[in-house]
């Protein structure tokens, strides 16, 4: 099923996308949750009746006639997982991690497709990387390996830009600051619930800047993989329903190349991730 947040009339509600179609899931029935993490929060009980929604087949919309939002607007983490493609690794000139390097994004980072990236006037490297995004479905606290996609509702592609001056260069080589400037989280369109990927370990994951491919490769590729992380993070705090986990960027970031490639305004960039879709964001200055 592919989950999105939609607004329609002004109104914003939750929807499943159906080919050209977005069933209203609120106005179909209105008991479930208008927003995606409360419907998260109800659990198996939502999809059901997601479900149920769908084979009722009313409430369509023409995909065209709706704006599509960003997923998840207020999720209370956005986790990211550093360094996490061995080649990306070594075109930033680091070792390849032994263990996952963890920073963090503020929800107030999140746009949508189509929103504008928007370049802050006091950085003059803003990099790109696309990353599959895990989308946390079940609470939990010390999870196994083996239990570890249970708490998983789906995954989505999302966009980790990166302020590499503010990243690398800040005291304490601290990241955060470098990672969570305004609309530096885009986001969607679809959260993709996970019986909708067969395997989240082998799709195809690019990012396409002003119509070339800069960043080509497989989420096979992942050093730690999606269950190693939740259980790597669920052994320090508890994961809940919306808890979003950036995965790692494979190789082809700006900061790599030779010369160097920042975002600049006037930019389109895509990033898309096979089975999951395309995010796509115009990038203006500040
Ligand atoms: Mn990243």
């Amino acid at each position: 099923m592919r989950l999105v947040t939609f607004t329609h009339q002004g109104q914003r509600r939750l929807g499943v996308r159906s080919g050209n179609s977005i069933i209203d899931l609120n106005a179909t029935d209105p008991s479930i949750p208008s927003t995606m993490r409360e419907f998260l929060e109800a659990g198996d009980d939502s999809l059901s009746r997601a479900y149920a929604t769908i084979d009722k087949g009313a409430c369509a919309i023409p995909a065209t006639d709706v704006t599509i939002q960003a997923p998840i607007d207020n999720p209370k983490k956005i986790i990211c997982i550093g360094l996490n493609y061995a080649d990306h690794a070594t075109e930033s000139g680091m070792p390849i991690p032994e263990e996952p390097i963890v920073f963090s994004k503020y929800a107030s980072s999140i746009i949508g497709p189509d929103e504008n990236i928007v370049v802050p006037s006091v950085s003059s490297q803003i990099d790109y990387e696309v990353e599959l995004v895990v989308v946390i479905g079940k609470q939990g606290r010390n999870i196994s390996e083996e239990d570890a996609l249970n708490h998983v509702a789906g995954y989505m592609v999302g966009h980790d830009v990166s302020a590499r001056d503010y990243q690398l260069e800040k005291p304490g080589g601290q990241w955060m600051m470098g990672k969570t400037f305004d609309t530096f989280a885009p986001i969607g369109p679809d959260l993709v619930t996970t019986d909708d990927v067969p395997d989240p370990h082998n799709l195809g994951i690019r990012c396409i800047l002003n119509d070339e491919t800069v960043q080509d490769s497989n989420t096979s590729q992942l050093i730690f993989s999606v269950p190693r992380l939740v259980t790597y993070l669920a052994h320090v705090f508890t994961l809940t329903p919306g808890d979003l986990i950036f995965t790692g960027t494979p190789p082809g970031v700006g900061m790599g190349r030779d010369p160097q490639l920042w975002l600049k305004h006037g930019d389109h960039i895509i990033c898309e991730i096979d089975g999951l879709g395309r995010l796509e964001n115009p990038v203006v200055s500040d």
